[in-house]
């Protein structure tokens, strides 16, 4: 199960980071690390800072993107250590865990960290379904990206442990697509509402955010994707006319 969680780092600076992640995921039993778009690949002194996890960072897959890291997630969770303009849909680490381990059953899930400096883009964010939070000390609650890492990865561990003793029911998960139809939706919303003129390309506006904050308040299952799907094409086609 705890293969189907994926520790995504973006743009990370210093590879060192990189090293002690690796460490403190596998020490929590995750293994699965994707690099996206990394400014110095893993050298010499991360596989020091590793240490016994050489092989989590060995295995690390780079990637372009964050879509490109999480396209095939059902659950895609993002971290930040401030609370930003545009509020979204939060989870406390706790439950962030017991979200990971059960959804984990059915699709990869994955937890993504943002860059040293600057954390994640809104527009990383906002590909996110959820945000965590360790509520740390508010006058100072920049964690190092590793144990932010090891943070989240003991919640994910310990979700982990209690469902060996209580064994989830996966009927009562209900079929979430994963990024990649969601993405392909919001396209085609966009799509549809330039047909339409309600999104005037020289002023698209908040449009597109403020929709994709509310279809993933609604958090759609796979059905009701494809049926947005038909609505919109029936859009486009009245708006053809
Ligand atoms: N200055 C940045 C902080 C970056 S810390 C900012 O203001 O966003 C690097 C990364 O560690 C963050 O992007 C996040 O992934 C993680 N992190 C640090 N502190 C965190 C916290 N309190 N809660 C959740 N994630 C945190």
């Amino acid at each position: 199960m705890l293969d189907s969680v994926r520790i995504v780092l973006v743009n990370t600076s210093d590879c060192r980071n990189i090293g002690s992640a690796a460490r403190a995921m596998k020490t929590m039993g995750l293994t699965e690390l994707y690099l996206v778009d990394p400014i110095e690949l893993p050298n010499g002194q991360a596989q020091a800072l590793a240490a016994g996890a050489t092989d989590v960072l060995a295995n690390a897959k780079v990637v372009k993107t964050l879509e490109d890291a999480v396209e095939d997630c059902g659950l895609v969770v993002g971290t930040s250590a401030r609370s930003r303009t545009l509020p979204w849909p939060m989870l406390e680490p706790r439950t962030c865990g017991e979200k990971m381990v059960a959804e984990g059953q059915k699709y990869p899930v994955a937890l993504v960290f943002g860059r040293e400096s600057s954390g994640l883009t809104n527009e990383e964010l906002q590909l996110c379904h959820f945000h965590v939070q360790i509520p740390a000390n508010p006058e100072y609650s920049s964690l190092n990206l590793a144990m932010a890492v090891q943070t989240l990865s003991y919640e994910v561990r310990m979700a982990f442990l209690a469902s060996e003793n209580k064994q989830y029911e996966n009927n009562d998960i209900e079929d979430y697509p994963v990024v990649e139809e969601t993405e392909r939706m919001f396209e085609h919303f966009e799509q549809a509402l330039k047909a339409t003129g309600f999104i005037v390309p020289s002023h698209p506006g908040l449009v597109m955010t403020k929709l994709r904050r509310f279809i993933n308040r609604a958090r759609p299952d796979s059905k009701e994707v494809k049926m947005w799907r038909g609505i919109l094409s029936s859009v486009e086609k009245s708006a053809k006319k």
